[in-house]
């Protein structure tokens, strides 16, 4: 058997990143749709694995390959569900093997039991590798104009699950939403507010950065760029999605939104450290004023769908210059370093 090239981690282990090139084709197990990879996007996930602070193996191995955001072409699809030379891209968790009611119905992003895996982060093989294979289940196609940026389709699938259960929520009454507030510039909170603006909202970003792509990449959307705190604003939104994780906006957010306001909390805080707080007044005024706050994570395969086609209807240009560093896979190192310029970092495999 021939080998290929892949990146890969000893979970747990820190400084275990190594590019393998004799790693196993993927085998046929794995799926019937035989893909090449075009790139991987990086982002927080993979260098809190690569810190060995995070991550799993697949049962009997010691080394994990990285990836989750992926993107390739079809070499070959016996099933017949994409062509040859289709653009893919993997979906990222599978269904616990119980299932839980929810992974039952293909709703594994609301997995209630835990034992979900997940490419490239838990269990099973990531998508950093010249080759994959992936069932037609978990296969998404690509408009073939998303080439050059399509790596973005795994963040903005959790954006579109993140807007699909605000909608939900809001769905509770008469609801016509007209404000949101983005908190975090990054490549999630641009991508959230990318899909607010695809719903015609007035849309706002809030990031400390003053400097750097952020606040051009707001205003090219037709947002308001903010750098100062959610609690000097003059703005009551009714929705607000999280994206910083950063305790004191976490409170801050769940605070800020008007009268039956929906609140999404997507960033993932690293907790230990206490803040004081007057939590009666934040019961009082969620309860008060009808508001919600949730916590949104991962997709299912609906959300990779809608994601695709917002993807397709966004701006390729915008799109594009999300991607602030495209690394060739011969230097991966640098590529799993971040920078404070990085927006999305981009492993490419075709280089
Ligand atoms: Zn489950």
């Amino acid at each position: 058997m021939r080998g290929v090239r892949a990146v890969t981690v000893t979970p747990g282990v820190p400084n275990s990143l190594r590019l393998v090139d004799d790693h196993p084709e993927p085998p046929a197990e794995e799926g019937a749709i035989l893909v090449e990879a075009l790139a991987v996007g990086i982002c927080a996930t993979d260098h809190e694995i690569v810190s060995g602070g995070y991550g799993e193996a697949p049962p009997g191995a010691t080394a994990l390959v990285l990836g989750h955001e992926s993107l390739g072409r079809v070499v070959e699809d016996p099933t017949g569900t994409l062509r040859p030379g289709d653009l893919v891209a993997g979906i990222v968790r599978h269904p616990d093997p119980v299932p839980c009611p929810n992974c039952a119905v293909g709703e594994w992003d609301m997995c209630r039991n835990g034992r979900y895996t997940e490419h490239g982060i838990k269990a099973l093989p990531g998508f950093a590798r010249d080759q994959w294979r992936v069932e037609p289940g978990f296969a998404v196609r690509l408009d073939p104009a998303l080439a050059p940026v399509g790596m973005l389709l795994e963040p903005t699938s959790v954006v579109a699950k993140a807007w699909d259960h605000i909608e939900r929520i809001g769905a509770r009454a008469e609801w016509q939403p007209r404000t949101v507030l983005v908190t975090g510039a990054g490549p999630i909170g641009l991508l959230a507010a990318l899909l607010a603006t695809q719903r015609g909202l007035a849309v706002h970003v809030l990031d400390l950065a003053t400097a750097g792509p952020k606040p051009e990449l707001v205003r090219a959307l037709g947002a308001t760029y903010h750098a100062e705190p959610v609690t000097q604003l003059d703005l009551q939104p009714d929705v607000l999605v999280e994206c910083t994780g950063a305790p004191t906006v976490v409170l801050d957010a769940m605070c800020a939104v008007g009268p039956t306001g929906i609140v999404c909390l997507t960033g993932v805080s690293s907790g230990g450290r206490t803040i004081d707080f007057d939590a009666g007044a934040l019961n009082r005024e969620l309860v008060l004023e009808n508001n919600v706050v949730f916590g949104s994570v991962n997709a299912n395969r609906r959300h990779w769908e809608l994601a695709a086609d917002a993807l397709a209807h966004a701006d390729q240009g915008w799109l594009a210059s999300l991607i602030t560093r495209r690394v060739p896979v011969g230097a991966y190192a640098e590529a799993y370093t971040p920078s404070s310029d990085d927006i999305k970092v981009v492993l490419d495999f075709t280089a």
